[in-house]
């Protein structure tokens, strides 16, 4: 909210747009009864909140994790919506959390939670008015149940009413790769911007799971060499590059990078300060901190992973001169398929993957485009300038709405 304050200063925002979008639109706390495999039965809370809904219907993911709060929820939701507006897909801002940890549960029980969750929030869900996506640890599986439950409901299947579907049931081609491809593509819009080649240029990637093994691979492939990776178990450094592709194999055999051993090992934090061209942090969030914001020398962040910079570091890159690509247009690549999904649900009518990547191509670059003009006629950075082009373009729907009174 702190970015959110400063863009709405810079920006002149009326007082009351400011109230109305300092506020979640609507907030919805259910509780959840499943008869669990010994019989008993448990009470879970869910949330779904719609943050936003202005330019479009509620997208964002759910979560089943044991550290949801609605406050949690809320935030995500918010972020949900300045994202979908940078890259200007017409969807407003959701987010959805169930309290429990679906380690310790069966498959059984986590299709029971799924579809009576889904089942109390019929009127919430739907294609024109909310669709949930995947998030931490909810998958294909999860959409298809809340996509059978919505339909079974509706008397009519209905695909559009949830993405991140398996591809045999309405997903997009591409959206496995989008954020990473996504990344890909805001990293040479930043190389081109600062006048820097491709070829040759040194890659830290911070987390190799979806978002960081798509990014570094396609950024191989561009000619920039990748030197660094890493995940939960610690990372590898080699000058003179990895290969991408054959670290992927080793994770797909081994489910961590511990052990492989083409370079020197190195940790997480010592992978941040490498002497690189592109950092690309792409695990979790709060990485880059006060403490090591003054270390980093990569003249270039593109932030794969949400929130991975404090506010308090990003005066300090600031000061130093680093060009960040903040996360909500650096990884609205998965949002922006997921929009994809969607269209060619009720288009009924599904794309190639060329057509895909190509789509997801025009819209980065653009977006791309659209928030460094901001830094240009604002004289403000990416961050500031990505959170002025979203809060724009959500005020401009709400001057012409009006208020519903
Ligand atoms: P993932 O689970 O596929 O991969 C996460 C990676 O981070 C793994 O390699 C894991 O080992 C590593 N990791 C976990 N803990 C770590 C630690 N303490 N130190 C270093 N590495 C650690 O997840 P993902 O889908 O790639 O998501 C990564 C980030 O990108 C998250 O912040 C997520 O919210 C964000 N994101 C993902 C998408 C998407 O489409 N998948 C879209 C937008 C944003």
């Amino acid at each position: 909210m702190q970015r959110f304050d400063r863009a709405a200063e810079l920006l002149n925002l009326d007082p009351g747009l400011y109230k109305i979008l300092r506020h979640p639109e609507k907030q919805i706390t259910t509780s959840i009864p499943v008869v669990m495999d010994n019989g008993e039965i448990e009470v879970f809370t869910g949330h779904r909140v719609l943050y936003n809904t202005s330019r479009g219907p509620g997208k964002g993911g759910i979560r089943y994790d044991m550290g949801v709060t609605l406050d949690e929820v809320t935030a995500l939701a918010a972020w949900m919506t300045w994202k979908c507006a940078v890259v200007d897909v017409p969807f407003g801002g959701a987010k959805g959390g169930v309290l429990c940890d679906p380690y310790r549960m069966s498959k059984g029980e986590l299709e029971r939670l799924t579809r009576r969750y889904t089942a109390s929030l019929l009127d919430v869900f739907g294609p024109d008015s909310d669709v949930p996506a995947p998030d931490v640890n909810t998958n294909e599986q999860v959409m298809a149940w809340i996509m059978d439950t919505y339909s079974m409901h509706k008397r009519h299947t209905a695909p559009a009413v949830v993405t991140g579907k398996p591809v045999v049931m309405g997903g997009s081609r591409g959206r496995r790769e989008a954020t990473g491809r996504g990344v890909m593509l805001v990293v040479k819009e930043a190389l081109r911007t600062l006048g820097l080649p491709l070829n040759g240029t040194k890659v830290a990637v911070q987390g190799f799971g979806n978002v960081g093994s798509v990014a570094a691979r396609l950024l191989e492939q561009e000619g920039l060499t990748i030197v660094a990776i890493s995940d939960k178990t610690g990372g590898v450094y080699n000058p003179n590059g990895i290969n991408v592709q054959d670290a992927i194999e080793y994770v797909r055999k081994n489910r961590f990078l511990e052990g492989y051993s083409s370079g020197d090992p190195i940790t997480n934090e010592e992978l941040l300060e490498l002497d690189v061209d592109v950092l690309v942090p792409a695990a979790l969030e709060n990485v880059i901190t006060r403490h090591n914001a003054p270390k980093i020398r990569a003249k270039i962040i593109a932030e794969g992973a949400n929130g991975p910079t404090s506010a308090r570091a990003d005066a300090i890159l600031d000061d130093n001169g680093i060009f960040v690509v903040p996360d909500i247009l650096a990884n609205a690549g998965g949002v922006t398929v997921s929009y994809f999904e969607w269209v060619q649900n009720r288009e009924g009518y599904y794309w190639s993957e060329d057509v895909v990547n190509e789509r997801l191509r025009d819209v980065m670059i653009r977006s791309f485009d659209d928030v460094h003009r901001y830094t240009k006629s604002h004289n403000v950075n990416m961050r500031t300038a990505a959170y002025m082009v979203s809060i724009d373009r959500v005020a401009a729907m709400h001057r012409l709405r009006g208020v519903y009174a």
